[in-house]
């Protein structure tokens, strides 16, 4: 699953819902991540327009889980949120229980049986779609292990240490640029005049067992210091500054 805001959950469901066409089965099995959705009215599959009039409607909350895919459709990047076992029995449980007595209380037309209920929390338990454990579909499940496999892959999780500043960080989020590309005068120029003023004459611009392939690693922060071919400040947190 994707780890996102409240807002964020909400911007990647409207977003779904509005720009792409999602069959009934996708609706029916996100309805069962979101919060307070059920997929029955009255013993009775919701029809695919009242599925998306709920998710219009739906605020997502803390317990709604969204996939990685979902996040990516709708233009995020997320990170992952890894849940154990019981974290995610804790979620589902939230999800199904709160949908299950909405629903019951909502059939039920007496107001004294209505008051029995939210009274109690015994939770009418009919209607498979609201038991638990939930059962996930096997696409459901195939998705849940390829979002696995590739943020745990060996390129997800490739880091590399900045030149500049010696962070590391996620290899998709550096930038590599030739030693022979990248004018760095300017960090030198600030390095001579460190190693005067703080008495450390081992100061160097950039550290040399950083290099790949004859290239500097960049940080996002050292390479917002970067335009075109050379550093037109010096990055907050390098080895220069
Ligand atoms: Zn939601
Ligand atoms: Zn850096």
């Amino acid at each position: 699953f994707a780890a996102l805001s409240v807002r964020d959950k909400c911007t990647v469901v409207q977003a779904l819902i509005v720009n792409t066409k999602l069959s009934i089965i996708a609706l029916r099995t996100m309805v069962a991540r979101h919060e307070n959705l059920s997929r029955r009215v009255n013993g009775k599959e919701k029809a695919a327009v009242v599925l998306r009039q709920d998710f219009v409607e739906h605020r997502c909350t803390d317990s709604c889980l969204v996939f990685v895919s979902e996040a990516h459709l709708a233009g995020l990047r997320p990170d992952v949120l890894l849940l154990d076992e019981v974290q995610q029995a804790e979620i589902f449980s939230r999800l199904q229980v709160k949908s299950n007595k909405r629903k019951s209380v909502l059939q039920t037309d007496s107001p004294r049986k209505r008051l029995r209920l939210s009274s109690t929390d015994t939770v009418n338990m009919s209607g498979s779609d609201t038991t638990f454990p939930v059962i996930l579909t096997q696409d459901e499940k195939d998705q849940i292990v390829r979002e696995f496999r590739a943020s745990t892959s060996n390129t997800a999780l490739k880091r590399y240490e900045c030149s500049f500043c010696g962070k590391f960080e996620l290899a998709s989020e550096c930038r590599l640029r030739l030693t022979t590309d990248l004018d760095i005068s300017l960090l030198e120029r600030a390095v001579v005049e460190l190693r005067e003023r703080s008495r450390q004459p081992q100061i160097q611009p950039f550290g040399s067992q950083s290099l790949v392939n004859g290239s500097y690693v960049l940080c996002h922060l050292c390479n917002s210091a970067v335009s075109k071919k050379s550093f037109h400040s010096i990055p907050l947190r390098s080895y220069a500054n």
